[in-house]
């Protein structure tokens, strides 16, 4: 995903964000969109699917994000660049790093929108009021985005402690074990509302994806998961950013978890763009 385009004459801006410092089980997101980003180099620009080539879609790629101090100034510092993203009237793509910088993400969202749906794909809830005493864990993010967005679609959730899934049951979550098919998408469709998604590479089955820093079994093939999103199309006008999290390349195998990762922002850019 070669960018060639200038950030002014762009539509669609792209960010890494180098930050894993909540990962419980097997760090290493940090280089994952350094490694995403080198993985779509050695992909075609042109997806017969979607019969598009990413020579037609303006986007530019910013790069690593510099972030230093404690993690609620990194996330600050996340915001403030989303945020200035967004102000230009730019759809945003960031490359994680683990899943808690979805939270500063969909807050410079919100600064903007106000009213959004959140679409997570993942193989856990994130629900967990607090995890290892902290509260802006990546096992926390969609609790806190949840105090602050109401409306959260959860797909392809296998996992999760017993207190989030009583939580998501108390509070009448969104929450699928599947992915998300055309009546999911009817509804989100009837909605008629901004949306940001977020795609936490877990959600595939460790075979598709071995490198993230907490693999779950029995999950998703990559072609379950592209057919999902593909459905996307149809709202890609409603959606003003996304994200794809947790791909550690110090665990993966062979780079297949960042190579599916590119594949998977290549499709988003072209039908976002
Ligand atoms: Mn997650
Ligand atoms: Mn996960």
């Amino acid at each position: 995903m070669l960018s060639n385009d200038s950030y002014d004459d762009s539509n669609i801006i792209m960010i890494t964000i180098p930050f894993d410092e909540t990962s419980s089980f097997k760090p290493g997101s940090r280089d994952g969109g350094a490694f995403i980003r080198r993985a779509s180099w050695g992909l075609e620009s042109y997806s017969p699917i979607l019969n598009r080539d990413l020579t037609e879609v303006k986007f530019h790629d910013l790069g690593d994000l510099y972030l230093y101090g404690n993690q609620e100034k990194k996330f600050k510092t996340i915001e403030r660049a989303v945020y200035n993203i967004i102000k230009d009237g730019k759809k945003v793509v960031s490359l994680g790093g683990e899943h808690s910088i979805t939270y500063p993400i969909v807050k410079a969202v919100k600064e903007f929108y106000n009213d959004i749906l959140v679409i997570q794909f993942d193989a856990h809830c994130d629900l967990r009021y607090e995890y290892l005493g902290n509260k802006l864990s990546h096992a926390c993010v969609m609790r806190r985005i949840y105090e602050i967005n109401k409306e959260i679609f959860q797909f392809g959730v296998r996992s999760g402690d017993l207190e989030e899934w009583e939580f998501a049951k108390k509070e009448k979550i969104y929450i699928k074990p599947n992915l998300m098919d055309k009546e999911d998408l009817e509804y989100i469709k009837s909605l008629d509302k901004p949306i940001y998604l977020t795609i936490d590479i877990d959600v595939l089955d460790p075979a598709f994806a071995p490198g993230t820093g907490t693999p779950e079994p029995c999950g998703f093939s990559s072609r379950e998961l592209f057919n999902s999103l593909y459905l996307l199309k149809e709202v890609s006008d409603k959606i003003v950013g996304f994200d794809v999290v947790e791909v550690s390349p110090i665990n993966d195998v062979n780079d297949i978890t960042s190579i599916t990762a590119a594949k998977i922002v290549r499709e988003l850019l072209l039908m976002l763009g």
